[in-house]
């Protein structure tokens, strides 16, 4: 078949499986369509109960007779986001696509390129004849919220030791690691007392910092809220004399923290020392971070209901009833608290290599609450080499010990580390030289992939992800080149004829 037509196919797929509500949890329509167009086909399909799929297509006649298998793989759902003003039920309705120039998207929602682009390739695989070796292709549930649907398949049916994913957006971009991860919640019990009447609170707000993702955007090295709060409480400390009732910062321990705010107790007679020391700090903060994250502010202000609170209870009476003080930290515990903020890892710690182009180990002081008489600071950690991984997390638990606290540690998910040598990485290289012209990009990604949990469960695996140029993916903004998408549709095929003579 040539090409133009089978791209054409891919695309029509494409397009049928938009109109199958697909969320995360709710693969159960799209797995049943995938399963039966595999068995109108008469392909062998194995289906579990979490609504993972297994199909085999055996080699095309014109394979060599040594290849081996070859894994196939990319997940079912996907991340449904609207915009706020668009009325959408993703359990329900089709999406509603939008075709403009070369680029494809939904209207007011996430398109589900990421990683609808994957079936449809695999649907076409599964129709269509073409040059491959024997096919294992393997669609998981649930890879968005967790990667579930990969961690509960039974993959002893698979004898494929060579495994596309295709679950990668950047076209000519080959990933051959990802990272792992864990993580990691500091709890520090506070200890707390009466606060004297004649301080006044006081919120310390830091404001303005870029964030992102804390896996794509750590190597940007952006500020963290929570450890610019630490940095500014550590800053006033010994200077003047102050009390902290809260700290909050962060929303997710995966996102880059963008703001923290502090509240703090400090005697109105030093409220001018508190500005002096605010601005100081704010400006030596703001010089660090001059190209990295230009618009951080921070600012001290006495707190607005305080403000208030102070008018109508000095006009009431001068007596407060001392039971009704704020509470705030003692001094000893002050201390500790900012020294954990002060010293608790946070950041880029190793890159891939010395070309500093992809980050291998890293952790995200992510969201820092006061709740239930505790100071917690939530850390996303992650590696692409296991040992780091666990390294940098011991660090933590350790700061955690020192500091007077302790460590709970959760949803742990595994790393796929670069392989010294690939001979799959050797035929996409080569393969994409000779069609392209130029050297593609080879990189790791620093989040977690199917590829980790797949390197785990299946053992030693010749692995690569690719994909076509995807952008925004995960938002209502997110579109895909339909050029590109034909582009790596052909490029595969090129591949998997290469790989049906390789008898590796
Ligand atoms: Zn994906």
């Amino acid at each position: 078949m040539d090409n133009n037509n089978s791209a054409e196919k891919v695309l029509g797929y494409f397009k049928k499986i938009s109109s199958i509500p697909r969320g995360s949890g709710n693969e159960g329509e799209i797995c049943e369509y995938i399963e039966n167009f595999a068995k109108e086909r008469n392909l062998s399909v194995y289906r579990d109960e979490h609504f993972n799929l297994i199909i085999k297509k055996p080699a095309s006649a014109d394979c060599g007779n040594d290849a081996k298998p070859v894994i196939i793989q990319g997940h079912l759902d996907m991340v449904c986001e609207k915009n706020a003003d668009t009325e959408f039920d993703f359990k329900t309705q089709p999406l509603k696509l939008i075709t403009e120039g070369d680029f494809i998207r939904a209207s007011g929602t996430t398109l589900g390129a990421d990683n609808g682009i994957a079936l449809a390739y695999a649907m076409e695989l599964m129709d269509g004849n073409y040059t491959h070796p024997p096919l294992e292709i393997v669609l998981t549930a649930d890879e968005e919220t967790g990667m579930t649907g990969a961690l509960l398949l039974d993959t002893s049916s698979l004898s494929g030791k060579r495994l596309i994913n295709i679950d990668e957006e950047t076209e000519g971009n080959f990933v051959v690691s990802c990272a792992g991860g864990v993580k990691s919640l500091v709890r520090l019990p506070l200890i707390f007392e009466e606060t004297p009447p004649e301080l006044t609170e006081v919120t310390v707000s830091i404001k303005g910092l870029k964030g992102g993702h804390s896996g794509f955007a750590i190597k940007k090295q952006r500020a963290n809220a929570n450890i610019l709060m630490g940095r500014v409480l550590n800053h006033l400390l010994g200077k003047i004399d102050f009390r902290l009732a809260s700290l909050n910062g962060g929303l997710k321990d995966n996102a880059i923290p963008r703001e923290a705010v502090a509240v703090l107790y400090v005697s109105p007679a030093d409220f001018d020392k508190l500005a002096v020391l605010t601005r100081e700090i704010a400006q030596i903060i703001k010089h660090e971070y001059e190209y990295e994250d230009p618009d951080i502010s921070v600012e001290a202000a006495v707190s607005k209901e305080e403000a208030s609170g102070k008018a109508i209870s000095n006009a009431a009476s001068s007596e407060k009833n001392a039971s009704s003080n704020a509470q705030t930290v003692t001094a000893e515990c002050l201390g500790r608290v900012i020294s954990l903020l002060t010293v608790i890892p946070n950041g880029v710690y190793f890159y891939d290599d010395e070309t500093a182009k992809s980050v291998q180990t890293s952790t995200n002081a992510g969201v820092m609450r006061t709740e239930g008489g505790e100071l917690t600071i939530q850390n996303a950690v992650r590696s692409s080499v296991l040992s780091r991984k666990q390294l940098l997390h011991e660090k933590i638990k350790n700061l955690a010990k020192l500091s007077g606290g302790y460590e709970n540690s959760f949803s742990d998910y595994p790393e796929w580390e670069r392989a010294a040598s690939s001979k799959i990485r050797d035929t996409f290289t080569s393969v994409y030289a000779r069609m392209y012209g130029k050297k593609p990009e080879v990189s790791g990604v620093h989040a977690g992939l199917e590829c980790g949990v797949f390197s785990k469960k299946i053992g030693s695996t010749d692995m690569i992800a690719f994909g076509p140029d995807i952008f925004g993916a995960h938002t209502p903004d997110e579109k895909m080149s339909l050029s590109s998408a034909k582009r790596m549709w052909e490029f595969l095929l090129a591949v998997l004829a290469e790989l049906a003579n390789l008898d590796t």
